[in-house]
């Protein structure tokens, strides 16, 4: 049934492979929708879910009780719909250009309204088609991102008509500093939406994305639209990560060889060995979107054994130092973690100066990639 969204490249020629515990999502899914009671829960699925595979993710969400999935693009929505049931909803977050408003529509995708323009777009579709349309309004609360300004909000209020024919089933905008829960902004743009909404017509109102739902009750509002929190990124630095972790990358020894003091290792020889030592050269590279930036401070792990990664980073290889494991445990062919439970996405996201969005987004095409957990077809 599930089409896979992307190759997966058979694992005794790709030279890593990537575990996705689809167990650990819905694990991650319940927790959250458990601490949102009231309010619903839905699944953010934009970007390929996070690099994960969409239709996979989306899949095992849906028969763990998840309803509603957010996409950024209209491409998205469209290669997601066949995968789900007729009652799954998908949301269209950057709303559909004209051009694909009518297709976005038949397909059943519900579009986000983020300009006045997209507003009067749907509704001359509205009046063209003769029947009422569904759609999300987005609201500017203080992001300057998406959506609308208080002065769109006022001329709405005024002028109701300009909704004729839309049906406006959720009010939302998004939360700029819910990684910091204690930042003021959170409260300033929660009262700003509960502003706006009280002018507009009755409809649910959404805030938190995965760190909002953190930074208190009152921002849960009607619905939650995680997507990193079910990947396992920590919604926030204070205490530790609730969530589960999701991704295992492993990616395998491709050569081993033993240095003496002096000798230098990869582009620029910018590292240098300062006594005898045994290196391994791993088949993942900057182009599998692992380790690009500086990573001076990265490492990979072989059974407990912390792997200091050496030097620059190539396109298709890296370089690591063994020197602590015994010899006859790691040679060609031995899989080493370059993300594993203990050190996850958040750790290479601290070594590489960047988020866990990032290194999961990042994650490369050529990997032989392994589903955890499938749910079996319905
Ligand atoms: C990406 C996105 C989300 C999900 O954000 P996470 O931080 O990954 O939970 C929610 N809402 C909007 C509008 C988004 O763009």
């Amino acid at each position: 049934m599930s089409l896979p969204v992307v190759a997966s490249w058979p694992a005794h020629r790709a030279g890593a492979v990537l575990t996705i515990d689809l167990g650990a999502i819905t694990e991650n899914y319940k927790f959250l929708a458990q601490k949102v009671q009231g309010a619903t829960c839905a699944a953010v699925v934009k970007s390929d879910a996070y690099g994960l595979g969409a239709i996979q993710v989306a899949e095992a969400l849906e028969q763990a009780g998840a309803k509603e999935f957010f996409v950024a693009h209209v491409d998205e929505g469209l290669a997601l719909k066949p995968a789900l049931s007729a009652q799954a909803r998908i949301t269209v977050l950057h709303g559909a250009r004209p051009q694909a408003l009518a297709e976005c529509l038949q397909a059943g995708l519900r579009p986000v309204l983020n300009s006045l323009e997209q507003v009067a777009e749907l509704k001359a579709y509205a009046h063209s088609t003769g029947q009422q349309q569904n759609a999300v309004l987005q609201l500017d609360t203080g992001m300057s991102r998406f959506g609308l300004s208080g002065a769109d909000v006022a001329l709405l209020a005024e002028s109701p008509d300009l909704l004729n024919g839309i049906s406006l089933s959720l009010l939302m905008s998004h939360l700029a500093c819910a990684d910091t829960p204690q930042d003021p902004a959170n409260a300033q743009q929660l009262a700003c939406l509960l502003r706006y909404a009280s002018v507009l017509p009755k409809a649910p109102l959404s805030l938190a994305a995965s760190s909002g739902i953190f930074v208190g009750q009152n921002f849960h509002q009607n619905l939650v639209r995680p997507g990193a929190a079910l990947y396992g990124v920590a919604p926030n630095t204070q205490g530790p990560n609730p969530l589960q972790p999701v991704v295992r990358l492993q990616a395998r020894v491709l050569q081993t060889r033993y240095l003496k003091k002096g000798d230098r290792v990869g582009y620029g020889l910018t590292w240098q060995a300062s006594g005898p030592c045994r290196i391994a050269t791993l088949a993942t590279g900057y182009a599998d979107g692992f380790a690009r930036a500086g990573a001076t401070t990265g490492c990979a792990w072989f059974e407990g054994h912390k792997l200091p990664i050496l030097g620059r980073i190539s396109m298709d290889s890296l370089t690591v130092d063994v020197s602590g494991v015994p010899e006859a445990a790691l040679g060609a062919e031995t899989l080493v973690d370059l993300l594993n439970d203990q050190y996850g996405v958040d750790d290479v996201a601290k070594a590489e100066g960047t988020i866990g969005y990032e290194i999961l987004t990042s994650l490369g095409r050529r990997y032989h990639r392994v589903y955890h957990n499938q749910p079996s077809p319905v």
